[in-house]
C-alpha cells in the first residue's frame, strides 16, 4: 500500500542504481517530445553536463489536437536508448496504451501522464511490471485520487511508484496550470512514496521554472522533472515552457547549492 500507516519509512526507488526518495534527490530533464536523433542526443549531452540524473522525453504524446505532432512512437524509444548509451542517463518516457508495453521493455521509468491517471486498466497492467512508474496527477484530480491510482499499481505487486505533482486546473489563467505546492507535504504525510514536482507543465512559462523548482525543494520534494530543448522556438510540443540548456544549467547550479543529492 502507498499508505504511510502501513509503511512508516520512506520508499527509495532505485533507477539503474540512481536512488530517488528517502533523502535522495533526482532531476529528470529533457525535451517534451523526442523529435529526431540530433535533437535528443544534443539535449541529452547538455542536461547530463548540467547535472541531471535522468533523461526524459516523450515518444507517445497525449496531444489535445489529433492534428498536432503525436510523437515518434517506438522509434522515439529507440532514440532514447541511444541517448542513454551515450550519456549513461536512465530514461523516462510515457506509455499511453498497454498494447505498446513490449516497446517499453528496456525503458528505465515508465511515465503515466496526467491524462491517464485514472486509466485503471492501464494502471492494473503496470502493477505487473518490474520497473518504476512515474505517476502524474490528473488535471482535475484530488490527492486522494492520485493515491488511489498509486494503489492500483501497487496492489498488483509493483511497489516502485513515484508521485508527480504537475499543476492542476483552477480558475487562474495566467499560468498553464496552478502548481499545488501543498501536494508535497500532504502526499509525504499520507504516503511513503517519493514525490517529484514538474514545474514546466505547472507554469507553462520558462521564466517561472526556477522559482517553482526552488519552492518544490523548500516544500520537501524528492525530485524535479523539467523540460529542456536545444531550440525551444522550434519545438514540436511545449516550446513555451522548455528551457534552453544554458537556462537549465543555471537552475541546476542553484539546485545543487540547496540540496545535496550526489
Ligand atoms: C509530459 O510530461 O510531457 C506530459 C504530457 O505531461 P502531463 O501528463 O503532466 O501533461
Ligand atoms: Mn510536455
Amino acid at each position: 500500500s502507498a499508505n504511510r500507516k502501513f509503511h512508516p519509512q520512506d520508499t527509495v526507488v532505485d533507477i539503474r542504481g540512481r536512488k530517488l526518495g528517502g533523502g535522495h534527490f533526482q532531476v529528470a530533464a529533457g525535451p517534451c517530445s523526442v523529435e529526431n536523433r540530433e535533437q535528443i542526443l544534443t539535449v541529452a549531452d547538455q542536461v547530463k553536463a548540467a547535472g541531471a540524473g535522468l533523461l526524459r522525453g516523450g515518444a507517445f504524446k497525449p496531444r489535445t489536437s489529433p492534428y498536432a505532432f503525436q510523437g515518434l512512437g517506438g522509434e522515439g524509444i529507440e532514440l532514447l536508448k541511444e541517448a542513454r548509451e551515450r550519456t549513461g542517463l536512465p530514461i523516462v518516457t510515457e506509455i499511453m496504451n498497454i498494447s505498446h508495453l513490449d516497446l517499453f521493455e528496456d525503458v528505465d521509468v515508465i511515465q503515466v501522464g496526467a491524462r491517464n491517471m485514472q486509466n485503471f486498466e492501464l494502471l492494473k497492467e503496470l502493477g505487473h511490471v518490474d520497473k518504476p512508474i512515474l505517476l502524474k496527477r490528473g488535471l482535475a484530480n484530488t490527492l486522494e485520487e492520485l493515491l488511489m491510482s498509486a494503489e492500483y499499481i501497487m496492489s498488483g505487486g509493483n511497489e516502485q511508484v513515484i508521485l508527480c505533482e504537475r499543476g492542476i486546473r483552477t480558475f487562474e489563467t495566467s499560468t498553464r496550470n496552478t502548481l499545488d505546492i501543498s501536494a508535497v507535504p500532504m502526499l509525504k504525510k499520507k504516503s511513503h512514496l517519493p514525490v517529484v514536482i514538474d514545474p514546466s507543465h505547472a507554469a507553462g512559462l520558462t521564466w517561472m521554472v526556477e522559482p517553482l523548482s526552488m519552492a518544490a525543494i523548500a516544500a520537501g520534494a524528492d525530485g524535479l522533472i523539467i523540460e529542456v530543448h536545444n531550440c525551444p522556438e522550434k519545438a514540436l510540443s511545449d516550446g513555451a515552457q522548455s528551457l534552453r540548456p544554458a537556462q537549465f544549467s543555471e537552475i541546476m547550479d542553484k539546485v545543487k547549492k540547496t540540496v545535496d543529492f550526489f
